[in-house]
């Protein structure tokens, strides 16, 4: 074995702060994130949709079950592996990996997104039921939770023929359980294939303005038009999948990416979680109509732009100033040096907090559950769920930065106290 594999090694199996609370989140969070899936879509179709209520006793098999689902959604998956692999948009480059190589990204995403909306139009045109879509959610959702499952196994025992330095420093502590659920490889790849990328913002994220678009069909069958707040749910959450396509190539350089191997952590959240929680509000609305007026709607809707303003100018400035920090719009802005050559932003978005995009996510967040009311707690879920994810992101990202910029990160911390709301935290 060559020194550097050897040097690998040893970080691979001592560089491991375990996270997620270790091997027992390890068990727990797999076991216990799949059910609260199922409760919360049970929840919401319920009459009194109580998040504090018992959990409600399981569904039968005929409710849980439905052939039909894992037939759709492995056709999603083949039709988004398809779009994924035409010659469509520009190939990108990642970061360069620890081999000293990059790998290539089709920056493809958003073609992806449109072809999918054509084809669903088309779809509604010939009288398709997408309405059916809310008869099918509890089935859809279980068979993508076994989906998961699977391709996480897989996963699992691929990694072991993965060469050492396509594997994630985190995700090899050499405990099965803990490895399995927070992903050995770092990039996997059939071919020029890559399963992670592809997860991250396609088959789910897509899948989820298409249930979302199901309920307000489904709202259209039970009572002749959509509401104005499932509109506006579906504009908002709709604009979100889209800027996410649209800046496809950031992701490149997310810890997703970056950072992460490829487990049932990230799988589960791809191709589960976020299109079966993320649609809850819409999902809430079928069973639950909300009155809302002119006034309010507007409201929301500067809410939700104040946010979106947030969020993708910040998110932007970072990200061209990673890319060129000699640009015009950036070049004039006050930063400070590091050790690793790279330089911090410490004024304008990234001056005000020091996560901006957080707090314009989050703003985004509420202005999604508002249209529902104030009668229920369940649409506020996503909100509540994403505060806790956010904060313990950014501590996660604290962490990995106090790592990589030491003292420089500390001076950035002091300039910069607050981490997402200022004045608050
Ligand atoms: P960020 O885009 O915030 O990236 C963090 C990285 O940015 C740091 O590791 C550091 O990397 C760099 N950085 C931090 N501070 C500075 C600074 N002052 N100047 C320059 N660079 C800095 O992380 P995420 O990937 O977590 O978030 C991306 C977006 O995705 C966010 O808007 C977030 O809200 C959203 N998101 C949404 C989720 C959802 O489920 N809807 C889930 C997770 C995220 P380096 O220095 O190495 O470049």
């Amino acid at each position: 074995m060559s020194a550097n594999n050897k040097s690998l090694k040893h970080r691979l199996s001592h560089d491991t702060d375990r996270e997620f609370g270790g091997t027992l989140g390890a068990i727990c969070i797999p076991i216990f994130l799949p059910l609260t899936v199922l409760f919360l879509i049970c929840t919401s179709r319920s009459p009194q949709a109580g998040l504090l209520q018992w959990p409600p006793a399981l569904p039968s098999t005929d409710q849980l079950w439905d052939p039909l689902a894992p037939v759709l959604l492995l056709g999603w998956i083949a039709l988004h592996a398809f779009l994924y692999m035409l010659p469509l948009g520009k190939v990108s480059e990642g970061l360069v990996l620890r081999d000293g190589t990059r790998l290539k990204y089709p920056i493809n995403g958003y073609h992806d997104l449109c072809i999918s909306a054509v084809l669903l139009l088309m779809l509604l045109g010939l009288g398709v039921p997408l309405g059916y879509l809310f008869e099918l959610l509890l089935p859809l959702a279980v068979s993508a939770i076994g989906i998961s499952f699977l391709l996480s196994i897989y996963l699992y025992i691929r990694s072991f023929w993965a060469p050492l330095h396509g594997l994630a420093l985190g995700g090899n502590t050499g405990n099965p359980v803990y490895d399995f659920f927070i992903g050995r490889e770092l990039n996997p790849r059939i071919g020029n294939f890559d399963l992670k990328y592809f997860c991250e913002l396609r088959p789910g994220l897509i899948g989820w303005v298409v249930i979302n678009l199901g309920m307000l069909m489904k709202e259209v069958e039970l009572r002749g038009s959509p509401s104005l707040a499932m509109i506006l749910v579906n504009a908002f959450q709709l604009l979100y999948v889209a800027d996410a396509l649209w800046n496809e190539e950031a992701i490149l350089t997310t810890m997703d990416i970056v950072h992460d191997g490829f487990g049932f952590m990230l799988v589960f959240g791809d191709l589960a979680w976020v299109p079966f929680t993320y649609s809850l509000q819409a999902a809430f609305l079928v069973v639950h109509p909300q009155a809302l007026t002119w006034l309010k709607a507007a409201a929301i809707v500067a809410l939700n732009g104040a946010g979106y303003y947030i969020f993708r100018k910040s998110n932007s400035q970072k990200n061209l100033f990673r890319r060129d920090p000699t640009h015009p719009s950036v070049a004039g802005l006050e930063t400070i040096a590091t050790a690793t050559g790279k330089r911090l932003l410490v004024s304008s978005w990234w001056g005000l907090v020091r996560h901006p995009n957080y707090l314009g996510d989050l703003l985004m967040a509420l202005a999604w559950s508002l249209p529902c009311g104030f009668s229920h707690l369940l649409p506020y879920f996503y909100v509540t769920y994403f505060t806790i994810l956010l904060i313990h992101r950014e501590a996660r990202d604290e962490r990995q930065c106090q790592a990589k910029y030491g003292l420089a990160w500390d001076t950035y911390c002091r300039r910069v106290p607050y981490r997402i709301f200022p004045y608050i935290y």
